[in-house]
């Protein structure tokens, strides 16, 4: 016998590989420049010059052992350090590379803290809508999740639906700030009122109520938004931070968790973030891309391509009809389907090549996710099958 658990996660098709597989029979149809995949969140600025430079200068002037060999469980030491030391000079703290803990990515960053502070009979709570892998690393960890439903005025936080789903089982709080899938920020009122009840509630309950923070978005923000760094606003958080956008390196694989020492328990916390990596098998970061991202800290992508594509999107797609609210960051509009179901909307918008996801999936029915991480010659052809799209429910309802 096999985990049936297991085999259900693994068998089922996503959504999202579907529409992925619709694109590439199409693309094969009528050519791939003719089918608009909003998809998926793959970043498609390049990486910068400087992440080659790293790896070729790492190649050639390191010995191949140091380079491709095993590096502590937690990471680097070094690699740590000039982490500590580049978010010091960000946000004047005073980490120090023994709070850092290297991941494979941000999804790595996120099981490994969940499973360091949850388990069975456990509640993690996130806002929908949400990255759907919460629920399969918190529901890993014998933790169950549970959704605060989503506010769709702005996509902020329904702080009365909230304030009732916390519990004394409650454990930790997911935040996405800039969010996948609206793109939208968290405003400063959000985020102190956040932090103002998280604290009361530990208080009323007398344990701490971890912060769980999913950041790799961090540096894709537009119009001077401010993206708050929650640890100097609350102290039970734990920093879950990846490279995979901002330096547009999401296939290899590294991020890293921060243990801030104003944690409780600190030390504690930061041994179970160790011993969560350990159960789940992660052994290390991989060490070539820990070196390099040493040397390219403070460095991004061009990203000024996302904001171009969510101008010419959001300001055409309001003269069609549709309804969003204006992202602040990351790569993604969330987008009001023209009709109840966002699938059935999908499928007619497949019928013009364009391609999203549905926003039942993210916890979040009659939404779907436009994902503008593509080329701006892409978003500029792709206007006018989103206006036939927005004309044919005009019609239709006429
Ligand atoms: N969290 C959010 C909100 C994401 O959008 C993603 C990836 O798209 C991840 C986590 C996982 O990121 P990584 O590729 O660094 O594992």
């Amino acid at each position: 016998m096999i985990s049936q658990e297991m085999y259900e996660l693994g068998s089922k098709r996503s959504v999202i590989r579907e529409i992925f597989e619709f694109g590439k029979r199409r693309a094969s149809e009528v050519g791939a420049e003719n089918v608009y995949d909003f998809s998926l969140g793959n970043p498609n600025a390049p990486a910068p010059a400087a992440v080659k430079e790293a790896l070729l200068a790492l190649l050639n002037e390191e010995d191949s052992v140091a380079v491709h060999g095993y590096t502590s469980a937690q990471g680097d030491a070094e690699v740590r350090q000039a982490i500590a030391d580049y978010l010091n000079g960000l946000y004047s703290t005073a980490y120090r590379a023994d709070q850092l803990y290297m991941t494979v990515g941000a999804a790595a960053s996120l099981s490994v803290s969940m499973k360091a502070v949850a388990e069975a009979g456990d509640e993690v709570i996130a806002f929908a809508p949400y990255f759907p892998e919460y629920k399969v690393f918190v529901e890993a960890t014998g933790a169950s999740l549970v959704v605060v439903p989503p506010k769709t005025d702005d996509f902020q936080i329904e702080f009365g639906a909230f304030e009732r789903l916390i519990t004394p089982k409650t454990k930790a709080v997911l935040v996405n700030t800039p969010n996948n899938p609206t793109g939208v920020v968290y405003s400063r009122e959000t985020v102190d009122r956040l932090c103002a009840l998280l604290k009361k509630k530990e208080s009323e309950y007398g344990h701490a109520i971890y912060l769980i923070t999913d950041e790799p978005y961090r540096e894709i923000v537009y119009d001077d938004a401010e993206v708050p760094w929650f640890p100097s606003l609350y102290a039970n958080t734990l920093v879950c931070y990846s490279y995979s956008k901002s330096l547009s390196v999401p296939g290899e694989r590294i991020g890293y968790v921060l243990v801030p020492e104003e944690v409780e328990e600190a030390e504690k916390v930061y041994a179970a973030v160790c011993g969560a990596g350990r159960a789940l098998g992660y052994v290390c970061a991989p060490s070539l891309f820990q070196k390099a991202i040493a040397r390219c800290l403070g460095q991004t992508a061009d990203l000024s391509v996302y904001r171009t594509n969510r101008d010419t999107l959001y300001r055409a797609l309001g003269e069609y009809g549709f309804e969003c609210v204006l992202p602040e960051g990351a790569f993604y509009l969330f987008v009001k389907a023209l009709e109840a179901d966002a699938n059935a909307f999908c499928e007619r918008a497949q019928r013009h090549d364009l391609l999203f996801v549905p926003g039942d999936g993210f916890g979040c029915p009659g939404y779907v996710r436009i994902s503008y991480c593509v080329r701006p010659d892409t978003v500029r052809r792709s206007l006018p099958a989103f206006a036939k799209l927005a004309e044919e429910y005009r019609t239709a309802v006429k």
